[in-house]
């Protein structure tokens, strides 16, 4: 049996991966790689919060900043029960990636708290919250490291951040952290910007298979904020939502489920197993209920993975049926589960192209904060559909020059430009050429 300690150890492992195959096909330099292999720093604190019945908790978190030498560092924080350390530094690097392959000036960090969300109250939550920021406020800022919202956490979370922020600096400083509310300073478009990102995706895979969307099965693992917003997008397009599940479990139906009452009953009774299988709606509509791993074997045209890394490894990726899988989680598939995949010639849009259209927005919104000039929601659409489909593209085509598959390709792609990066600051190559001139 692995230790908690070995499996840490592999998530980031497994990460930087991808890493070594990627390097060797792209420009960038050695000792840019060799830098890229260590996050530039690591933070743990210890949040005590007094809880509600008077008694005292003491919460771990973690923020990690894995690059910046393109920009600030960017990315998200979570509240769950299994962060842990090595995750935490996977989903940094993963954003260094992210925010190089959609070319916004941004290195990569995130952020996380080890606490399962769902059982603190309101002001618990609220409590923790700004503890956490008041614990990580010398790490972070608006030119150093610009947090958002992650796995169980949202706008509401993020304004409390960025108020307690302000606060400690005696400055409203709306630019500390995106994914606001609109009221606080967020930007229109920023709540579906994932799900839209990886909606531009697909609708480029549609052109270029020339996919008509009624004969297109659909299924979405995870229905959060991005799984809710891409089924809507996709479902207003007349694709067939055929499986949808979240952490308790799913549903299955070939003939297809109308999202919006899904995501209406979802949210009401906060899981999708109950919305279709309890009570007389389960009778009215017939669907069965299928278990999270059997969603993703599951016959079906297009396979998007939108909930926890780790979900398509050695063990199952022989057995999935789906041609196409767009990636919106973080790390859904593990390296060994990817070479399973590619052996397979399934095309995988990876998760740092597909679900790149929340920091992306989060970009806008940190403009827009800085400029103090905020713009219309379709420019904010428009902006969005010009990156997505311009580097989906880039990648796309560069997977076909080089005959290799588009993860890989999109790792290509991010490091040329991390490394042209780092590069411009000098490597041995140049300074050695500069002593011996
Ligand atoms: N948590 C999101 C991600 O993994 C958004 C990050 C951000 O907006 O900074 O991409």
């Amino acid at each position: 049996m692995p230790t908690s300690e070995d499996s840490q150890h592999d998530l980031f492992q497994d990460a930087i991966t991808r890493l070594t195959t990627a390097a060797a096909l792209s420009e960038i330099e050695d000792e840019a790689v060799q830098r890229l292999r260590h996050p530039k720093a690591i933070l743990e604190v210890s949040i005590p919060i007094r809880m509600d019945d008077g008694t005292l908790r003491v919460f771990t978190g973690y923020r990690v900043r894995h690059d910046d030498t393109r920009g600030p560092t960017k990315g998200g924080i979570r509240y769950h029960p299994d962060v842990n350390l090595s995750e935490v530094k996977a989903l940094a690097f993963w954003m260094t990636c992210k925010c190089a392959v959609v070319g916004i000036p941004y290195g990569g960090a995130k952020g996380g708290v080890i606490v399962n969300p769902k059982e603190l109250s309101p002001l618990e939550l609220e409590r923790l919250s700004r503890g956490f920021i008041d614990q990580i406020a010398d790490f972070i800022g608006p030119e150093t490291d610009v947090p958002a919202p992650d796995v169980y956490t949202n706008a509401r979370i993020m304004g409390w951040m960025m108020d307690e922020f302000s606060k400690l600096r005696r400055q409203r400083t709306p630019a500390v952290i995106t994914g606001k509310p609109v009221s606080l300073g967020g930007s229109l478009g920023r709540d579906d910007a994932t799900g839209r990102g990886a909606y531009f995706c697909i609708k480029e895979l549609e052109r270029l298979r020339k996919w008509q969307p009624r004969e297109i099965r659909v299924a979405i693992q995870g229905f959060g904020n991005a799984g809710q917003h891409v089924a809507q997008l996709l479902h207003n397009d007349g694709y067939r939502i055929v499986a949808v599940s979240d952490s308790r479990g799913g549903v299955y139906r070939p003939e297809g489920f109308d999202i919006a009452s899904l995501i209406q009953a979802k949210n009401e009774t906060r899981q999708v197993k109950a919305v279709y299988c309890d009570g007389s709606v389960c009778e009215a509509v017939k669907a069965d209920t299928i278990s999270n791993e059997d969603l993703l074997e599951l016959d079906v045209d297009l396979l998007i993975p939108a909930a926890m890394e780790n979900q398509i490894t050695a063990d199952n990726a022989a057995n999935i049926k789906a041609p196409v899988i767009v990636e919106i989680a973080n790390g859904p598939t593990t390296s060994d589960g990817d070479a399973v995949l590619v052996a397979k010639n399934t095309l995988v849009v990876p998760d740092i192209l597909a679900n790149a259209g929340g920091v992306t927005v989060s970009y806008f919104e940190w403009v827009q904060n800085k400029a103090g000039y905020y713009w219309p929601l379709e420019e904010v659409h428009t902006k969005l559909h010009a990156i997505m489909v311009r580097e989906f593209n880039a990648i796309y085509e560069l997977m076909l020059k080089k005959s290799i598959d588009m993860r890989t390709a999109a790792y290509v792609h991010a490091l040329n430009r991390i490394g042209e990066a780092i590069e411009a600051q000098g490597t041995s190559r140049y300074f050695s050429n500069e002593i011996a001139k």
